[in-house]
């Protein structure tokens, strides 16, 4: 009778914890690119960018990396942000590393020139091995636990808030505006994702006026817990109107050594209401020791390689905990 009792109570606890397991999302080190891999409870996988071309598949390796530790052996959906270097570049090595299922994409690359037909180029290898589809803001993507609705795709931000988003934004008041970026970097594929309670958004390298356009005169987007901080913490992007409305507990930056990280960025980010921690995946050279967190946020603090990740378990009731693999340390946020 007590063995039988010991087996319910088993049986009990492998349900729970199926049900109650984590989001996992991994913000892998492309040292100054963007390569972020979210891995739901049930095994499903969406890949942000693939992170650069070249350096001996430096960082499709981390990437295969990344989904062996989550025990994924394909990726289902990859996001392709814009066509720049270090975001689309890496999908030829990629495909050769890991199966992709399909790729994502705002449409055709709409810069030109030897670079710009070299990336299409390598994209298009990428393609040849999965499905396509090209999204419009409003779009969801089908990953089963996870609700992803594209905010931006090719220049246009969605036309409504999202559900119980909104709310006037005070911050619209004193928007200041930056030259009209005609680059990839405005056509960004913008996704927001919510995990039963927790949200969290990722922007890709939109730039600062469209990301007016998410926030003015209505904040669109709603709040966050996680705000992964967009194109690498440059001071073309971050625009205060929309990190101020977003209101995140805690910020990600995926800036390397010397891309991105710029001071007037950390500062923005500082100045949120109920920021808890920025963490970053880079040291960055521009910030100098006031410019950066302290080094226990910082996944890669040397200027060796050595390719650090952190990691973010997420939970339905909106908690969550960060991990440095530099150091092995944790942190967790209580649910709120
Ligand atoms: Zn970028
Ligand atoms: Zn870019």
């Amino acid at each position: 009778m007590r063995f039988l009792a010991l087996g319910l109570s088993l049986a009990v606890a492998c349900t729970l914890s199926a049900a109650q397991k984590p989001l996992e999302i991994y913000f892998i080190d492309v040292e100054g690119g963007q390569a972020t891999l979210f891995v739901t409870p049930s095994g499903q996988s969406l890949l942000i960018d693939t992170g650069w071309s070249g350096n001996q598949f430096r960082d499709a390796n981390r990437i295969a990396a990344a989904a062996r530790n989550a025990r994924v052996k394909k990726i289902d959906y990859v996001i392709v942000t814009h066509y720049h270097e270090d975001h689309v570049g890496g999908v030829p090595q990629l495909v050769e590393k890991i199966p992709v299922g399909t790729f994502v994409d705002h449409g055709d690359n709409i810069e030109t020139g030897k670079a710009a037909t070299r990336l299409s180029e390598g994209y298009r290898k990428g393609l040849a091995t999965a499905q396509r589809l090209t999204v419009k803001p409003g779009d969801k993507l089908p990953i089963k636990g996870l609700d992803v609705t594209i905010v931006s795709a090719n220049g246009v931000v969605i036309a409504n808030p999202l559900p119980g988003a909104g709310a006037a934004n005070a911050f619209c008041d004193s928007a200041q505006p930056k030259e009209v970026d005609t680059t990839e970097n405005a056509r960004s594929v913008g996704s927001y994702i919510q995990f039963g309670r927790f949200r969290t958004v990722d922007l890709g390298d939109l730039t600062w006026n469209k990301e007016k356009e998410l926030a003015c005169p209505a904040n669109k987007l709603g709040t966050v817990d996680l705000l992964i901080v967009g194109h690498h913490g440059s001071d073309l992007s971050s625009n205060p109107v929309l990190v101020k409305a977003l209101s995140p507990r805690v910020a990600i930056m995926d800036n390397g050594q010397k891309k991105g990280g710029s001071p007037s960025t950390v500062d923005t980010i500082r100045g949120v209401a109920g920021l808890e921690d920025l963490w970053q995946l880079h040291f960055a050279d521009e910030g100098g020791k006031e410019h950066n967190a302290p080094d226990a946020f910082i996944a890669n603090i040397t200027e060796a390689d050595t390719g650090y990740y952190l990691k973010v378990t997420a939970n339905e009731d909106g908690s969550f905990s960060v991990f440095n693999q530099r150091n092995k340390q944790t942190k967790s946020y209580a649910a709120k």
